[in-house]
């Protein structure tokens, strides 16, 4: 990893050396170290949704990866037991339904992925602080992400 001065990412806006790539090197050891710890571990699918969101260029390019990221973080807030949910959303999505992509919102959360690095001892309530930050963000869609879950759920 480059030892530059600190860069804004395209992405999330985050301060961190390295800008884009610095933003992207934190989400990739999370994820890497996530398979051998355990407080990683248990909320590794909703870093990636968070961290698809607060990128959506390259993480939500299409129709089908912006729903599917959308209606993770929508899950794993709103409903006691996510993984179902998000099983049933790889499911509908699989039927290729007609969905379509919104304009998505510049601003994508306050915080980033380096305010949950920077809180390592509490990982899962820092992962929860962001996906809720990033949520506030797609506030807008909040609407299209439960029709979506519904949508899912009632095609199985
Ligand atoms: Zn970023």
């Amino acid at each position: 990893m480059g030892l530059g001065p600190d860069a804004r990412c395209e992405g999330c806006g985050a301060s961190v050396t390295g800008g884009t790539a610095g933003c992207l090197a934190i989400f990739e050891e999370m994820q890497a170290r996530s398979y051998t710890d355990a407080d990683l571990g248990a909320v590794h699918r909703l870093r990636v949704d968070v961290y698809a969101l607060q990128h959506p260029d390259p993480y939500c390019i299409s129709a089908k990866s912006f729903a599917a990221h959308l209606t993770g973080v929508c899950a794993a807030l709103e409903h006691h037991a996510a993984d179902p949910v998000n099983a049933a959303v790889m499911r509908w999505l699989s039927t290729n339904p007609l969905i379509r992509k919104p304009r998505l919102p510049q601003a994508r959360g306050t915080l980033t992925i380096a305010d949950v690095s920077a809180a390592p001892e509490n990982h899962e309530a820092a992962v929860m602080a962001w996906a809720r930050s990033a949520w506030r963000a797609y506030a807008p869609f909040e609407g299209l992400a439960r029709r979506w879950i519904a949508d899912a759920l009632n095609t199985r």
